[in-house]
C-alpha cells in the first residue's frame, strides 16, 4: 500500500511538473502558409509562464520562417514541436523583431546559425538579454528552466529577401524600442508588425520614444498589407489595430506634455482620468502607470525651459 502511495505521489508530481510547462500552443492559420501561436492579454506569470505574445511562422517551399522564438527555452521547443505537426519541412530561419524578452529568449531552441536580427537588436540582447532574463526567471519561475540567452548568427538587413523560397520584405524601423524589425510576406502581404502594434492591449512603452513610434505608425499605414499579426493582440486583416496604437500613443503623448505644461507631479498624472476608449483595453491601469513611470521624467525635463522663460 505504501508503495502505490509513493508510485501515486511520483506520478502526480511528474504530471504536475510536466502540465507546469506544457504551453498548450496551438497554430492559427491566418493567411496561405502563415501562422500564429496567439499569446494571452495578461502580464507574466507563473501561470501563464510568459505566454502573452504573438509569435508566428510561415511555411514557404523549402523551409520554416519563424518570426520571434516566444519567452523560455521550453516556449519555444514547445513552438518548434507545433509547427513540425503543420509540416515536415525545417525551420531554415528565426527573425527575432525585438529585444524583448517575450520575444527572444527561445531562441535556444534553434541553431544560432538561422537566427537573424537587426545589429542593434542582436547588441541590445547581448548588453540587457541575461538581466531581462533574471527578470523573467522572477517573474515566472520554472517555465524558465533551463533558459539562456542565445545571440543571433545572422545579421538582418533591411530589403527584399528570398528565405525558404518566400520572398519577404524586412523593413527596420523604431518606436517601441530603437529597433524594431517588421517582416512582411510579399504573396500574402502579411505583416509581422512586432510589438509596434498592439490591438485590444494597452501598449507598453519601457523602452519606447512615443513620437518616433508614432511616426512608425504612420509608415505602416502605407504599407499594402491584408493581414496584419501584432505583437499582443488579435489578428486583424485591415488598419484598426494601428489605428487603436496610434489613438492611445497619441493620447498618451499629448496627455503627458499638457500635464507637464501645468506642472503636474507624478502623482496627479496617475490620477487623471483614462478615456473611456480605452478602458476596455487589456492591462490598461498598469500599462499607463508604468508609462508614466517611464515617460514622465522625461516629458518634465523637457517642459522645463518652456517653465522658465514664462517666469
Ligand atoms: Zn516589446
Amino acid at each position: 500500500m505504501r508503495r502505490l502511495s509513493a508510485a501515486l505521489f511520483v506520478c502526480l508530481w511528474f504530471t504536475q511538473a510536466h502540465c507546469a510547462t506544457d504551453y498548450a500552443l496551438q497554430p492559427t492559420s491566418v493567411a496561405d502558409g502563415i501562422y500564429v501561436f496567439s499569446g494571452r492579454l495578461e502580464n507574466f506569470s507563473r501561470e501563464n509562464g510568459g505566454n502573452i505574445v504573438n509569435t508566428g511562422f510561415i511555411v514557404g517551399s523549402d523551409g520554416v520562417i519563424v518570426i520571434d522564438s516566444g519567452p523560455s527555452r521550453a516556449y519555444a521547443e514547445q513552438q518548434r514541436a507545433a509547427i513540425s505537426r503543420v509540416t515536415a519541412l525545417p525551420v531554415t530561419r528565426v527573425f527575432v523583431t525585438h529585444a524583448h524578452p517575450d520575444h527572444f529568449l527561445g531562441n535556444q531552441a534553434y541553431s544560432p546559425q538561422i537566427i537573424s536580427a537587426l545589429p542593434a537588436t542582436s547588441e541590445a540582447m547581448r548588453t540587457n538579454g541575461d538581466a531581462l532574463a533574471d527578470n523573467l526567471y522572477r517573474l515566472v519561475g520554472g517555465w524558465m528552466s533551463g533558459t539562456q540567452v542565445v545571440l543571433p548568427g545572422i545579421g538582418a538587413a533591411a530589403g527584399r529577401i528570398v528565405v525558404a523560397g518566400r520572398s519577404l520584405r524586412l523593413i527596420a524601423a523604431s518606436g517601441h524600442t530603437d529597433c524594431d524589425l517588421m517582416v512582411y510576406d510579399e504573396r500574402t502581404r502579411t505583416l509581422f508588425a512586432g510589438d509596434l502594434v498592439f490591438f485590444g492591449r494597452a501598449p507598453t512603452t519601457p523602452n519606447a520614444d512615443v513620437p518616433r513610434w508614432l511616426a512608425t505608425l504612420d509608415e505602416i499605414d502605407q504599407l499594402d498589407f491584408a493581414t496584419l499579426v501584432p505583437g499582443h493582440g488579435i489578428v486583424m486583416h485591415d488598419h484598426a489595430a494601428v489605428a487603436e496604437t496610434r489613438d492611445y500613443l497619441r493620447w498618451l503623448d499629448q496627455g503627458l506634455k499638457e500635464a507637464a505644461s501645468r506642472g503636474l507631479d507624478m502623482n496627479e498624472v496617475m490620477r487623471l482620468p483614462i478615456p473611456e476608449r480605452f478602458k476596455k483595453l487589456a492591462l490598461i491601469d498598469g500599462e499607463y502607470a508604468r508609462s508614466i513611470a517611464h515617460l514622465y521624467p522625461q516629458i518634465e525635463l523637457k517642459s522645463l525651459p518652456a517653465l522658465n522663460t514664462g517666469r
